[in-house]
């Protein structure tokens, strides 16, 4: 393999691991658009353009698992709250991620959020705290949520995975297969208006697909009829800036499934 070629292999192979499928290249010198301000200044307010409107994006994917019946003796069924759910999560011995874990991290925000943001797993700040994306990704999620008028303590910040998996690695199959019931039962005990789904292991996760997240952007997915929008994860972000737009772009959908 050439120079050019085994270069473009291991940047595609990159853009896979960070759930993108397309080609982003940079700006030609002369060409560049100065963004001198964020692309998530808190400033911003929704338009309403027509073209633009939720009912223009397609539907995508329904994904319905069944809930639990009413007399399952299930503990996790028989939750009655975040903070039991929380409760559980700290005794949860489930998956080897409990062995390296600090503190487990079961979400936090408003117990009556409209919208619910999902990631995929604590890093190193969130398992010595114990709160959710409080990292630099954090920090860029607060900024993305104020562009839309949503305080963070307003909405409802939780992971797929609940520990850290060690180095950051992606949590593994089993890993999210066990602590999956604990994101279901905090969505339903939520009912939230709108799901944003930052990355692709959240994404995957929620929707039970492998389709790629380039290609389950630009849909209204649902989970149990709850709208799912899908987008980068904050810190691709903070890898590749030129994905703030196209995220920006997925926010006000979400943010006008909230209006609707
Ligand atoms: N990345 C995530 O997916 N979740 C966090 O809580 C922090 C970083």
């Amino acid at each position: 393999m050439t120079d050019a070629r085994a270069l473009a292999a291991e940047y595609l192979k990159q853009q896979r691991l960070l759930g993108g499928d397309s080609v982003i290249l940079p700006e030609k010198p002369g060409n560049v658009v100065q963004a001198t301000e964020s692309p998530f200044p808190a400033s911003r307010v929704p338009k309403t353009e027509s073209s633009e409107r939720p009912e223009a994006t397609p539907s995508g994917i329904s994904f319905d698992p069944p809930s639990a019946d009413l007399f399952a003796t299930d503990p996790i069924q028989q939750t009655r709250s975040l903070q039991d759910v929380a409760t559980l999560i700290a005794a949860c011995r489930k998956c080897k991620l409990c062995e390296a874990r600090t503190k487990t991290v079961p979400g936090e925000g408003s117990a009556t959020a409209r919208l619910v943001v999902i990631g995929e797993g604590p890093g190193r700040t969130e398992d010595e705290t114990g709160r959710p994306f409080v990292g630099r990704a954090g920090e860029l999620l607060t900024k993305i949520l104020e562009a839309i008028k949503l305080p963070r303590d307003q909405v409802f910040i939780c992971n797929v995975v609940k520990c850290r998996p060690p180095e950051n690695r992606l949590p593994q199959y089993d890993e999210i297969a066990a602590c999956l019931p604990f994101l279901y039962r905090q969505i339903e005990l939520l009912k939230p208006r709108v799901i944003l789904a930052m990355g692709g292991t959240a994404a995957q996760s929620l929707l039970s697909t492998k389709q790629s997240l380039g290609a389950l952007r630009n849909q209204v997915h649902r989970f149990r009829g709850i709208p799912v929008v899908v987008t980068y994860h904050p810190a691709a972000l903070l890898r590749n800036p030129n994905w703030k737009r196209p995220t920006w772009d997925d926010v006000r959908i979400a943010a006008r499934l909230l209006d609707t």
